[in-house]
C-alpha cells in the first residue's frame, strides 16, 4: 500500500526535526519544508538519502506548491524563542499570518488535515492558574511579545474559520516550554542557556528575581501528545505539556546541581510582559487523548545535558 504524505512546516527546527523522526518511524512519506532561519539542516541530516523524506528549502509566507497527494500537514514553521521573534518581529508576524494562510490553502487543496502549532502564548501573562483551554488569555498586543502571541492568535482564529467555512480537518495544539535534543544552545531560553552557563561555568542569568514558574515538557512526551491528537477527533484546542511546575530560581539551582557546577546565579532585569506563571492544566488531553508525560524533569534534563555536552 502506498504510504501517507505529510507535510512538516519547520521540519529542520527543534520540534519540527522530532516529528519529522516520528512520522518517518511510523511509516509515513515526509516532506519537510523550512527557511531554516532558525531551524537547522543538521537536525535532518540523518534523513538525507531516505527515499521517505524529502526536505525543500521554502519560506511558506510565499505561496507552496507541493507535487502529489497531501493527508496531513503539520504545521510548525515560526521563530519561537523570545529572543528569536524580538529580533525576527516581521517575519515572525507573517508565517504565523500569511504562513498559516498558506498552509490552510494547501490543506484545501489537497483535502488533507492541518495540525497548527499554537502556544500557551496565547493565554499571555495569565491571570488564571493553571492555564485551562477555555481561558482567552492576558496579551499585551503592542509589546515585544506580542508579534509571537498574537500571530500565534491569529492563526488560531484562521484554522478555526477554515474548519467552519471550508470544512478543512483541523487539529490545534497548545504547546508549553518544551525541551530536549536538538535545541539551539544560543535560542536564549532560560533551559538552554543555563545548561550552557553551568557546564562552562559561567554565571546564570536568572532573570527578575526567579519567582516566575514555567513548567518543561521532555520532547518525546510532547511528540506523542501530537501524534494522539493528530489522529483524534478534537477540532479545539488542547494543551500539551507537563504540569511538573518549578520558580526559574529553583530550576538555575537544578542545574547547577545536574551538570555538578561551580556556575553562580545573578540575577538581571527581567523582560517586559514576561509571564509570572505557566502551567498546563491538562486535564483535556488526558481524558480525550488519554495522553499523560512520562519523562520527569530529572531524567529529561540528563539527555539534555548530555547532549549539550556534546556540543562543548
Ligand atoms: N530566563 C532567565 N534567564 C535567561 C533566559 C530566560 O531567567 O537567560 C527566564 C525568562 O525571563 C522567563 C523564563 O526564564 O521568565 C523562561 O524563559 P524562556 O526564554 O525559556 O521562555 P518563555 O517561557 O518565557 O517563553
Amino acid at each position: 500500500m502506498a504510504k501517507e504524505t505529510v507535510v512538516i512546516t519547520g521540519g529542520a527546527g527543534f520540534l519540527g526535526s522530532h516529528l519529522c523522526d516520528k512520522f518517518i518511524n511510523e511509516d509515513f512519506r515526509v516532506v519537510c519544508i523550512d527557511n531554516l532561519i532558525t531551524g537547522n539542516s543538521d537536525n535532518i541530516a540523518h534523513l538525507a538519502g531516505n527515499e521517505n523524506f524529502l526536505f525543500i528549502k521554502h519560506d511558506i509566507t510565499n505561496y507552496i506548491f507541493i507535487a502529489g497527494e497531501v493527508h496531513y500537514i503539520l504545521h510548525f514553521a515560526s521563530p519561537a524563542s523570545p529572543i528569536d521573534y524580538l529580533k525576527l518581529p516581521i517575519q515572525t508576524l507573517k508565517v504565523g499570518a500569511l504562513g498559516t494562510h498558506n498552509v490552510l490553502g494547501l490543506a484545501k487543496e489537497k483535502n488533507a488535515r492541518m495540525l497548527l502549532a499554537s502556544t500557551s502564548e496565547v493565554y499571555g501573562d495569565p491571570k488564571v492558574h493553571p492555564q485551562k483551554e477555555d481561558y482567552w488569555g492576558n496579551v499585551n498586543p503592542i509589546g515585544s511579545r506580542g508579534v509571537y502571541d498574537e500571530a500565534k492568535r491569529f492563526a488560531e482564529a484562521i484554522t478555526m474559520a477554515y474548519h467552519r467555512y471550508h470544512s478543512i480537518e483541523t487539529r490545534i495544539v497548545r504547546i508549553f516550554n518544551t525541551y530536549g535534543t536538538r535545541m539551539r544552545p544560543n535560542d536564549g531560553r532560560a533551559l538552554p542557556t543555563f545548561v550552557m552557563q553551568a557546564l562552562r561555568n559561567k554565571d546564570i542569568t536568572v532573570f527578575g528575581d526567579g519567582s516566575q514558574t514555567r513548567s518543561f515538557c521532555y520532547v518525546s512526551d510532547l511528540v506523542d501528545g501530537i501524534y494522539k491528537l493528530l489522529f483524534s477527533d478534537e477540532i479545539n484546542p488542547v494543551n500539551i505539556g507537563n504540569p511538573d511546575e518549578i520558580t526559574i530560581k529553583e530550576f538555575a539551582e537544578e542545574v547547577i546541581n545536574l551538570t555538578d557546577s561551580n556556575s553562580r546565579i545573578v540575577f538581571e532585569e527581567l523582560p517586559l510582559n514576561d509571564p509570572q506563571v505557566r502551567q498546563p492544566d491538562i486535564g483535556k488531553a488526558k481524558k480525550i487523548l488519554n495522553w499523560n508525560p512520562i519523562v520527569s524533569r530529572i531524567e529529561g534534563l540528563k539527555t539534555t545535558i548530555g547532549y549539550f555536552k556534546s556540543l562543548l
